[in-house]
């Protein structure tokens, strides 16, 4: 009998680094980074030591969700120490690049650039690493699950076709990649006018909860168009920080507890 090959063995975990969860979205504006720092910081209060790697390279949001500001220090020239905020410890290529510097990088730039922030940022001790993704499925998508072991990705999406024909996409590439997918987000799902408390339905409603039935994956939550998460993550202080006791807060809390 010929001596049996190994199992290819899978991407490494990263020292340190006890959970690594992608947060991900088919399209761009969906809120994927409004829900990344809220349950960043939604789990920092339940206790649990936090990072956030913001990887959305196009559209790097975090240091302003989590009010943080200025360059990333590196003393010793070859690591790099990340800011923290809210309890969370963050690091994003917004920081390396000036506010209004668009990012036009080549897929190689791209991943040197994740690879970077996966193992020369000290993380020190951390139980999770969320990842805030770029929308789409592209090279960072690839590149993160290729180098570290992703436990699981978080889906956001809103109600609309469109947003949920690209959810579908992403989710499929995570399975081609054997990143578990631990559920999905509905996003701006209604809207009550803060007038007359009348409630509309602007980009459709259900829509994530049948799909995600018919994928066989949980919804995590289902949060709606709300001036006062926008305005809190404007702030840089994520509505689960700025007003924990909210209902609005709670949807946040729900996918914290369910992780
Ligand atoms: P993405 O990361 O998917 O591109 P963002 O989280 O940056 O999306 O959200 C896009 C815009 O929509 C931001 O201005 C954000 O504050 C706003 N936003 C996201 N989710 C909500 C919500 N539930 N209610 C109100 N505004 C929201």
């Amino acid at each position: 009998l010929k001596p049996q090959k190994p199992e290819p063995k899978g991407p490494e975990r990263i020292p340190g680094i006890a959970h690594i969860i992608a947060v991900a979205s088919g399209k761009g504006g969906v809120g994927k980074s409004t829900v990344a720092s809220n349950l960043a910081c939604a789990l920092a209060q339940r206790g649990r030591r936090v990072g956030l790697l913001d990887a959305d390279v196009y559209g790097p949001s975090q240091p302003r969700m989590l009010g943080v500001s200025g360059r990333p220090a590196s003393p010793d020239g070859k690591t790099i120490l990340p800011l923290r905020n809210h309890g969370v410890t963050m690091m994003s290529l917004g920081l390396m690049t000036n506010d209004d510097q668009a990012v036009v990088w080549r897929g190689p730039m791209l991943m040197g650039a994740l690879q970077q922030m996966l193992s020369q940022v000290q993380w020190g001790a951390l139980d999770v690493l969320l990842v805030d993704l770029p929308p789409g499925t592209g090279d960072v998508q690839m590149t993160l699950a290729q180098k570290a072991h992703v436990d699981g990705a978080v889906i956001v999406s809103t109600p609309q076709d469109v947003a949920l024909l690209d959810a579908r996409k992403g989710i499929d590439m995570f399975k081609q990649l054997n990143v578990p997918i631990l559920g999905m987000i509905e996003n701006m799902s209604t809207h009550i006018c803060t007038n007359c408390g009348h409630e509309e339905h602007v980009f459709g409603h259900g829509g994530v909860a049948s799909e995600a039935a018919k994928l066989g994956v949980p919804l995590l939550a289902e949060i709606p168009l709300d001036l006062q998460i926008r305005l809190a993550s404007d702030g840089g202080a994520p509505i689960v920080v700025s007003d924990p006791d909210s209902a609005r807060a709670a949807a946040f809390g729900t996918v914290a507890d369910a992780l």
